[in-house]
């Protein structure tokens, strides 16, 4: 669609939306009155402005169906956030929003490359969390052959894979290592392996990540975003031909891009909290909801012909970063880091303590298989490597590179490989904050 038509849509639905949540939900109306501001005055996404910010906090109070804007009776589904972040929230459904679900995670399957008739091997958790039915309903309104795996119990999962011969694969980055590792452990090659796209999502991950996955798996990997506040996975994907940002499907979700600060709206390109705004929501339509999520958006024409705006990658969440004496730390800068050291891998950890009033980092990095068999046996103890010639020259180096980069004094653990967490299945927190702030 020319991108005046979808304006053009995006205004007329936007005006729909507000003029229904100040007539249907209370909690609406009350924030509009307070802030003076009536139905008639949101004629266009440019008014949006206007509006206050939803924060999760608010679905937090009205627990769980507090914020509906249908009679409870109409729901046809109830979802709720994974909870990484404290109590999970509640999220609903009408019939028409489980068909807009599906529509959108039928688009984001076709922009990754699925196509009718593929398998699809669906590994994201089935459940209350949003991931393993949203693709699942997608898959299937794609035409696609759909098998409803869910996460965990690799083995089996891997010999389904050789078995069906699957050609899409959706899960999270984690995960999807997780598979090319027991692949390897198994000797069978990125060739003899079918899968040829990946739509992987639900946590930050890097270019580090993708090239690993790639390599291990044999596939195009593309990134898919979501929230289940928003509907869950199937908010925006990263198009096969270009995979240079993910597409938004701004019909439905309107983003904004705000400065964390002070809210103000930022240019294409700057890094702030994504902010959307549904259009076409039922059972709980929510006004310019704050997801914490950080990154920037471009209205660049895209390679693919497609006119929705895209999203950059998520660097992380608000509350993902780690104020560490008064740095502010990603974890993903971290792994960007890592990347440009051929001698580890980019399976890491940050664990932050407190030494009475100060703050330690420590960073621990796993060493290759290669790397490590060279590594003699004797400073081997446990699961850390203890620092012989070699070794300390690559410790040196990391914790160089992190204090050069990020501005902050690191302690970085060498440890042998497959030492560090790794995904089971679902998200996986790669930081350990012990510090009881
Ligand atoms: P929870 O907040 O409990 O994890 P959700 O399951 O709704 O609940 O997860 C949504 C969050 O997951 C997003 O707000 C974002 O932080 C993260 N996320 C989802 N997809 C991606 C992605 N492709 N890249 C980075 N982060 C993602
Ligand atoms: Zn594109």
């Amino acid at each position: 669609m020319p991108r005046e038509s979808l304006r053009a849509l995006q205004n007329k639905r936007l005006h729909n939306t507000v003029d229904y949540v100040y007539h249907q939900v209370p909690y609406y109306r009350e924030t509009l009155d307070r802030v003076g501001i009536k139905p008639e005055n949101i004629r266009s996404v440019d008014d949006l402005q206007k509006l206050p910010f939803t924060k999760k906090q608010a679905l937090r109070d009205y627990y769980p169906f507090g914020l509906l804007a249908v009679p409870r009776e109409n729901l046809m589904r109830i979802h709720a956030s994974s909870g990484t972040t404290g109590k999970p929230t509640v999220v609903c459904y009408t019939a028409n929003d489980v068909d807009v679900f599906a529509e959108v995670n039928a688009r984001s399957l076709a922009t990754a490359g699925a196509r009718r008739g593929m398998i699809l091997h669906n590994a994201y958790g089935y459940g209350l969390f949003t991931g393993g039915l949203g693709i699942h309903y997608g898959g299937e309104r794609l035409g696609m052959t759909v098998v409803p795996v869910s996460g965990g119990a690799t083995q089996r999962q891997v010999t389904l894979i050789l078995d069906f011969k699957p050609e899409v694969i959706c899960c999270t980055p984690s995960y999807a290592q997780t598979l090319g590792e027991e692949f390897k452990k198994r000797g069978i090659s990125p060739e003899e392996i079918s899968l040829k796209v990946g739509l992987l999502g639900a946590e930050p991950w890097t270019e580090t990540i993708r090239v690993a996955v790639e390599a291990s798996l044999g596939i195009a990997a593309t990134n898919i975003y979501g929230l289940s506040e928003i509907i869950g996975p199937g908010v925006s994907q990263e198009c096969i031909e270009a995979r240079a940002g993910s597409h938004i499907w701004e019909d439905h979700f309107y983003p904004e891009v705000v400065n964390i600060e002070t809210g103000n709206p930022l240019p294409d390109g700057k890094e702030g909290v994504l902010i959307f705004t549904h259009l076409t929501r039922e059972a709980m339509p929510l006004l310019r909801y704050w997801t914490g999520d950080i990154t920037y958006l471009t209205h660049d024409v895209c390679a693919c012909g497609r006119t929705h705006v895209r999203m950059g990658p998520i660097r992380g969440r608000a509350d993902d970063m780690l104020i560490v004496r008064g740095v502010n730390l990603y974890p993903t800068q971290v792994e960007e880091i890592l990347k440009g050291i051929p001698e580890v891998t980019p399976h890491y950890q940050i664990v932050v303590t407190r030494v009475s009033t100060l703050d330690e980092v420590e960073v621990k990095v796993e060493l290759t298989e290669e790397v490590f068999r060279h590594v003699a046996q004797d400073v081997i103890t446990d699961d850390v490597i203890a620092v012989d010639h070699a070794m300390h020259a690559l410790r040196n180096k990391i914790e160089h590179l992190i204090r050069d980069t990020l501005g902050l004094g690191v302690t970085v653990t060498l440890v042998p490989p497959e030492t560090v967490p790794r995904s089971e299945g679902g998200k996986l927190r790669r930081v350990e904050d012990k510090r009881n702030l």
